[in-house]
């Protein structure tokens, strides 16, 4: 079977390389789907000749723009802007905008990509997409940001509405660029309709969206655990990244009485041996939205430059909750020398191919984002339905249906897991979002 499904995949990976040549983290995104679902799809005479995973890993169309604006100092300044719109199977294409220097199309090809399965498995109406720009916001002040989401957005307009693509927030977008983009977009197109999530709650936004990816990760989180008997009290948890995900994931950690014992950004870590307290996170949380450095630690928490967690202090449970391929397989090595057994990933594809791999060998449970993150886009799906409806959920609902989202997610995994001693939560997560994508596919016929 592994031979079968090796070969499989190699001359499926083989062809849509040579199509797609230089997408690197595109490649890495499809290959480990492949792996799970091709021989799911060759089994299926009716999904094998829809030649579902083909259709999936060609988006539905990809819009590259030009961005044009004017910074502080009257100079005009240049960077692309892109929406790769997945697959609306489902629903509506559905999935963030990431402003970074880092963003290309491979970049963005893979996350949409993840996007498609994730959204699935959220068992809410979602297409697939994600979008961005490669734009650095780093000391860019507050009038330069604006500017740049207003001309952004002139151009994505045209391409994005409520029953059409949904974008939302990802890295560096967050409630105040989806407040400019959000203007910018009733201003063209002279209409209030929610064709964003994660806007403000005075403007439609939903209780709990900016909460809701880190906190649906520890539910998840918890969920692992449930199934060995066991709570997070008292576990050592050890997060990557500084952002909303590592922040919010860090304060439920504390409410469920984990012992948090890093937090980091590109720069370096912070480390807290005895765990960090909810002071702590408000510091870090406090420093990033001053735009400041978090090397000057606080009491209880020490600063290390240019490393990463991962092997750097005691930990069981790994939160990877920075950016893609973030943990590589000597990182992983030292953390699980450190004590690591269970990781669920915060960020999209947080480990690379090889850390996945010895992930596999050395039996760790391994939670893939598009499960264990899904939570934001769980919510965001909630926000498009109040918008629709303009029925608006309390914090204390929305937090009902967010663990109810993350339990169900589970569930899914476990039935596709089967009766393994080790749940494979990757394949379970990859075959579930699969099956009920590939059902809508074959039902359109060849289109
Ligand atoms: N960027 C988030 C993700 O990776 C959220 C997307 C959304 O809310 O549409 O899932």
């Amino acid at each position: 079977m592994t031979d079968r499904r090796t070969a499989l995949t190699e001359s499926f990976m083989q062809d849509l390389i040579a199509r797609t040549p230089r997408q690197p983290e595109f490649h890495q995104a499809v290959r480990e789907v492949a792996h799970d679902v091709l021989t799911i799809e060759k089994n299926d005479p009716r999904l094998h000749a829809a030649r579902v995973l083909d259709r999936l890993s060609e988006p539905d169309r990809i819009i590259t723009f030009r961005v044009t604006w004017e910074d502080d100092s009257g100079a005009v300044q240049i960077n692309r802007g892109w929406r790769v719109q997945t697959s609306n199977a489902i629903g509506p294409y559905k999935g963030g905008l990431r402003f970074h220097p880092t963003v290309n199309l491979s970049v963005l090809k893979f996350l949409g990509f993840e996007q498609v399965f994730k959204n699935a498995l959220t068992g809410l109406p979602l297409g697939g997409a994600k979008g961005g720009a490669d734009f650095d916001p780093k000391g860019r002040s507050e009038a330069e940001i604006m500017r740049f989401c207003h001309a952004f957005m002139a151009e994505l307009c045209k391409y994005i509405g409520p029953d059409h693509d949904v974008p939302a927030g990802d890295i560096n977008v967050g409630t105040r660029e989806i407040g400019y983009l959000f203007g910018a977009y009733k201003k063209h197109k002279g209409q209030f309709h929610g064709a964003l999530t994660g806007k403000g709650e005075s403007f439609g936004g939903s209780a709990l969206r900016v909460e809701a990816t880190g906190y649906g990760l520890i539910y998840f989180l918890c969920h692992m655990l449930g199934v060995q008997g066991r709570s997070l009290h008292g576990v050592r948890v050890a997060i990557s990244g500084a952002g909303n995900v590592a922040t919010h994931a860090a304060e439920m950690a504390l409410q469920e009485g984990a012992m948090v014992v890093s937090l980091s950004d590109s720069t370096g870590v912070l480390l807290a041996e005895d765990g960090l307290t909810q002071d702590h996170v408000d510091w870090v949380r406090a420093q990033k939205a001053a735009g400041q450095a978090i090397d000057d630690a606080p009491g209880g928490m020490r600063y290390v430059a240019g490393k990463a967690p991962w092997g750097a202090v005691d930990a069981e449970v790994l939160l990877p909750c920075a950016t893609q391929n973030e943990l590589d397989a000597d990182a992983l090595a030292a953390a699980i020398d450190a004590g690591a057994g269970i990781i669920a990933e915060g960020a999209n594809m947080p480990l690379t191919a090889d850390a996945v791999a010895l992930a596999d060998r050395k039996g760790l449970l391994h939670a893939p984002g598009k499960a264990s993150n899904a939570g934001g886009v769980a919510i965001s799906g909630l926000e498009m339905s109040q918008n629709a409806h303009g029925r608006y959920l309390s914090s204390v609902e929305v937090c009902r249906a967010l663990r109810d989202i993350m339990g169900t997610i589970h569930d899914q995994i476990r039935a596709e897991a089967g009766s393994a001693a080790r749940l494979d939560y990757r394949r379970g997560a990859n075959i579930a979002g699969y099956r009920k994508v590939a059902q809508a596919v074959a039902a359109f016929g060849v289109i």
